[in-house]
């Protein structure tokens, strides 16, 4: 029995180096085929323990889940009544994810939309590990800054990115903000209410992020997040980066982009920034 023990990072490159290497031989690389990997993986890593089935199933209570069944290995079920093939795409990576990385810490996860989209920069848990997995998996860093690394980003580029690797424009903007080298922040809001928020490094390295952990901050005023005459503005439009960082210089303008996503009940925004803008709280002691 070869026994490895992997990282959510570790375990995403050993499946991303097989599915190249069958996509060499001819076989479809994107999206990826989260059932038919799940199935197999076992044997190619000879374990003993397999995923001997991936199943649909009405489960009101969560999203998916893995379970370990005496003698025959563990089930791989999600929800049925998901509304779409990414959304169940990415749950399922998430329970390959739990499957490579975490079965010896538990025989079963039931895994909540909660833990699925509210994915959250502060939140350091398996759930998160196996958010991180199958980010990592169903879009290879590769091809994605192949679609993404342009000048400008938008939600147009964005949503094509996501129906190419076949995930949620969620996954995938949070793909981007998680590996740009711009200033940007991508913020999930409901209700007029900032739900969490995610920079990127620049732009928290320039100050610009919001620390939403256990706190509850209104979307501010003025900006298109809080308009609710506007539905989604996919391609941005200028805003005074003072609007949504008070310390930002008042001359500073940033892109800031909204989309509605009525399925989901909530609203995406992307502001980009100029990577020189910082909006640092000044501090007395640094004028004496
Ligand atoms: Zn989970």
């Amino acid at each position: 029995m070869t026994e490895v023990t992997f990282t959510p990072a570790t375990a995403a490159i050993r499946l991303t180096h097989w599915l190249d290497a069958a996509a060499a031989a001819g076989l479809q690389r994107l999206p990826v085929d989260v059932e038919q990997l799940a199935l197999h993986v076992a044997k190619e890593l000879k374990w003993p323990d397999p995923i001997f089935k991936v199943v649909a199933a009405d489960i009101p209570s969560f999203e998916g889940g893995l379970f370990h069944v005496e003698d025959q290995g563990w089930a791989l079920l999600y929800n049925r009544n998901m509304t779409s093939e990414g959304r169940i795409r990415f749950t399922q990576a998430h329970e390959l994810g739990h499957y490579l990385v975490h079965r010896f810490a538990q025989q079963e996860f039931q895994c909540s939309q909660a833990d699925l989209v509210h994915w959250g920069p502060e939140m350091r848990s398996i759930e998160a590990e196996a958010d991180d997995f199958a980010s990592n998996l169903l879009m290879p860093m590769k091809q994605f800054r192949a679609c993404t690394s342009t000048s400008e980003i938008n939600f147009d580029i964005l949503s094509d990115a996501s129906s190419m690797f076949g995930v949620s424009l969620t996954a995938t903007a949070l793909r981007w903000i998680r590996s740009t080298e711009h200033s940007a922040v991508l913020i999930l809001s409901r209700d007029g209410f900032i739900d969490w928020a995610v920079s990127s490094d620049k732009a928290r390295a320039n100050g610009a992020f919001y620390k939403t952990k256990g706190r509850v901050i209104e979307l501010p005023p003025g900006s298109l997040a809080a308009d609710e005459t506007i539905v989604s503005n996919r391609s941005g439009a200028p805003i005074s980066l003072g609007t949504w960082f008070m310390h930002a210089h008042r001359d500073a303008v940033a892109k800031e982009m909204k989309l509605v996503c009525d399925n989901y009940g909530y609203t995406l925004t992307l502001l980009s920034l100029s990577n020189g803008d910082k909006v640092w709280e000044p501090r007395e002691w640094s004028h004496t």
